[in-house]
């Protein structure tokens, strides 16, 4: 039984992570979302906000069987908690990988046991950031085909737009 964790801002979750999530489902037999506190970050969307998006993206992409968590403090104590073997990330390029790399180290003096691994976003998504899309709801651009509907109701709530 492989279990993982795929953890994230995921603020608000899009496409790009969605992708993620499938392709960690062929892989996993248990795969936990878990959408962190990043202290790097000031949110749009706090973290209850951010993990009801999570589920009914998740939801409305027809993706079964992935519990979503919220979680503030260590990663690596997060893993073992849930008895994970595996932190899953994913990668769009080459300036997601200094940063990745830090922590992925770092995770592995902190727990050995636990993997970090790293899945490549489809192509079509490799532009695609939680930034990027808050930047074009909130000035009205059409969001529609980098999140679900759900994300781009909550942000057009968010921004007085619906
Ligand atoms: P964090 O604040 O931890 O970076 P994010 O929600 O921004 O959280 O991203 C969570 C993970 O998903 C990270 O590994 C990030 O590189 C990855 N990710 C973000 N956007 C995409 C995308 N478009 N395609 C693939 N992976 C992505």
């Amino acid at each position: 039984m492989s279990k993982a964790l795929y953890p994230g801002s995921f603020d608000p979750i899009t496409y790009g992570h969605l992708d993620v999530v499938q392709r960690a489902q062929k892989l996993f037999t248990q795969l936990t979302v878990a959408v962190v506190e990043n202290p790097r970050k000031a949110p749009l969307f706090n973290t209850t906000e951010r993990k009801a998006l999570v589920e009914k993206a998740l939801d409305e992409m027809g993706i079964a069987d992935v519990p979503v968590i919220t979680y503030s403090g260590l990663l690596i104590e997060c893993a073992k908690g849930l008895g994970v073997t595996a932190v899953v990330r994913g990668l769009r390029a080459m300036s997601d990988f200094d940063y990745e790399f830090q922590m992925a180290l770092t995770n592995r003096d902190l727990d050995s046991g636990v993997e970090s691994v790293f899945l490549m976003t489809a192509g079509r998504y490799s532009f695609l950031s939680s930034s990027i899309v808050k930047e074009v709801k909130q000035y009205g651009g059409d969001t529609s085909k980098f999140v679900p509907r759900c994300v781009e109701r909550a942000l057009e709530k968010k921004f007085g737009l619906a």
